[in-house]
């Protein structure tokens, strides 16, 4: 059976030549396969999310021929779904509200002895008892809740890199400012969707693990997952406004120019300087030509 696809961005500017890139290979993944394909706002943010940057996205996906089968949906209203999730991990006891800020867990897990990974936490909060838990609510801190992932590895296969290994943390399902977090309805949705392949920017594996662990939790379906490299500027770094000419808007170029460079990225449409659609390049589409490293901008 074929694996519906999807592409998540999260509506907080416009997408930059990375974000068109992954969104042209979840595209290429599913419809070459004969598979569905939709496109989902990840809004839950709402200092961030912005319907004009919604819009400016969806008219830059179907400029280069992105189409997908039903009308996006949108996070922001999905909430119900997201706090069912969190009842069962409650029931599980697997919940801890979590007290410590960003400069905190950034000092722990920085400490000598530490051996956890970039931005993992530490689960310093883990052990508090019930009492401490209750008066430091009761007094008012901020508090996230995490789950207790038990220090738990997981293993999996990833259709661009190969088998693939990762820690999962005690990580964050819903913040500090009550928004219900990433990892959360990100596994609830590619549930709800029936999203059997995730393909998404190579800067998301990290949280493979955890959502992996999440999905087993909630007992959903596994899905398979593809991270595409990033695209970095000449430099080196992260795409970045600064960069200039890093979305369809920026360019100096038709977007069928732009759609061209993308494809010759991923090994397509060799000599040729415009594709009309995305459509095109179907035919030729394989995912072992992806170059496995990071597209630099020259
Ligand atoms: N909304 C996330 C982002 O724009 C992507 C989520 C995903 O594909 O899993 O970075």
């Amino acid at each position: 059976m074929s694996a519906d696809g999807r592409f998540a961005p999260s509506p907080s500017g416009p997408l930059h030549l990375g974000s068109l890139r992954t969104a042209l290979v979840a595209w290429l993944m599913a419809r070459s396969q004969g598979a569905g394909f939709v496109v989902r706002i990840e809004d839950l943010d709402p200092q961030r999310s912005r319907p004009e940057h919604e819009a400016t996205q969806l008219a830059d996906l179907e400029a280069l021929g992105i189409n997908w089968d039903a009308a996006p949906a949108r996070q922001s209203q999905r909430l119900e779904l997201y706090d069912e999730a969190l009842g069962k991990l409650h029931a599980q006891g697997l919940l801890y509200p979590c007290f410590c800020t960003r400069a905190e867990i950034r000092e722990a897990a920085s400490a000598p002895h530490g051996t956890l990974a970039e931005g993992a936490y530490p689960g310093t909060c883990r052990h508090l008892d019930a009492l401490t838990r209750r008066r430091r609510i009761e007094a008012g801190e901020r508090f996230a809740l995490r789950v207790n992932a038990g220090s738990t590895r997981i293993d999996w296969h990833d259709r661009l890199h190969g088998e693939q290994s990762g820690f999962v943390d005690d990580f964050v399902v819903v913040r500090a400012d009550g928004v219900h977090a990433y990892q959360l309805a990100v596994v609830v949705d590619d549930a709800a969707q029936a999203i059997g392949e995730v393909v998404r920017g190579a800067d998301l594996a990290e949280s493979t693990p955890r959502q992996i662990h999440l999905q087993r939790l909630l007992e959903l379906p596994p899905v398979t997952y593809a991270h595409v490299p990033l695209v970095l500027s000449a430099d080196g770094s992260r795409l970045a406004k600064r960069d200039g000419a890093a979305t369809l808007a920026e360019r100096d170029e038709s977007p069928q120019a732009t759609l061209a460079l993308l494809a010759h990225s991923i090994g397509l449409a060799s000599g040729r300087d415009r594709v009309e659609a995305a459509a095109e390049l179907l035919a030729e589409f394989d995912p072992a030509r992806i170059p496995r490293g990071p597209l630099v901008l020259g």
